[in-house]
């Protein structure tokens, strides 16, 4: 029975799709496209929530299905509150929302609003949503000072925690871009693992670092949406952009660069 169950932990693969808006604009996709995506992966995939799928990576956790997945969200947009925590919650599908408290409440550079302080609240209280950290004011954490790359890391973590009353143990990269010295504040302040960008699928136990943990990011600039709807087999479905599209479009890598000169 354990060996059956072994296996076919050791076969599965894990992945952690990266989302945007849900609306219009750059790095969005549809509400109406993406309920059908989220309808057509669920066939095929077990969406889980982050938590779930990290303990299936670190091999502390069974996988459900072959095939795992994750859903995150950039940046906290309004239609995050508006459009997916109903409709995810109706489905009763996970996700995980890496937000930046100082744009709490204001527009993003082509007029999109991001969530009230309220709605972040309300959102880390539902039972499928989970709330990360996604830097205080989104710098390129490469390009900033080491005194404001723990400024940045450890005040989000403090205003979310404050604002939701949870801890805050997820992080997300800025524009994917890591660096040594915020992958060792990160551990300090017992983040349990940071995401980039970088695409990737992983096998029970292989998660590497768990402070550069790749994502596959979907919008529609990149047509590997419509390629993860239309394959018959599962595994490229779900890993499709590694496979299609990798060095085609702009690929956010997350290579860990040193802040000390
Ligand atoms: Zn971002």
């Amino acid at each position: 029975m354990l060996e059956a169950g072994m296996r076919k932990t050791s076969s599965a693969k894990s992945l952690f799709y990266m989302f945007h808006s849900v609306g219009s604009g750059k790095n969005s996709i549809s509400s109406d496209y993406f309920e059908k995506f989220v309808r057509r992966i669920s066939e095929w995939a077990s969406i889980v929530s982050v938590r779930q799928n990290l303990g299936i990576v670190s091999g502390s956790e069974a996988a459900p299905r072959p095939i795992n997945i994750s859903i995150t969200f950039d940046d906290g947009y309004l239609d995050n509150y508006e459009a997916v925590l109903p409709m995810l919650s109706a489905m009763n599908i996970p996700f995980c929302v890496f937000v930046i408290p100082s744009l709490l409440g204001k527009k993003d550079t082509y007029g999109r609003r991001y969530m009230t302080g309220g709605m972040v609240r309300e959102m880390a209280r539902a039972s499928v949503a989970t709330i990360g950290s996604h830097t205080m004011t989104h710098p390129d954490l490469t390009a900033i000072s080491p005194e404001k790359v723990k400024i940045e890391i450890e005040s989000s973590k403090k205003a979310l925690e404050d604002l939701t009353g949870f801890s805050i143990q997820f992080f997300a990269y800025p524009y994917s871009r890591a660096t040594h010295y915020a992958v060792g504040l990160l551990k300090e302040n017992n983040f349990a693992a940071a995401f980039c960008g970088e695409r990737r699928t992983y096998g029970p136990g292989k998660a590497g670092n768990m402070y550069h943990l790749g994502r596959i990011g979907f919008s529609q600039e990149h047509p590997r949406i419509d390629l993860a709807l239309s394959s018959n087999v599962p595994l490229f479905r779900a890993g499709v952009a590694i496979k299609m599209v990798k060095g085609r479009f702009e690929s956010s890598r997350c290579g860990v660069r040193e802040t000390e000169s």
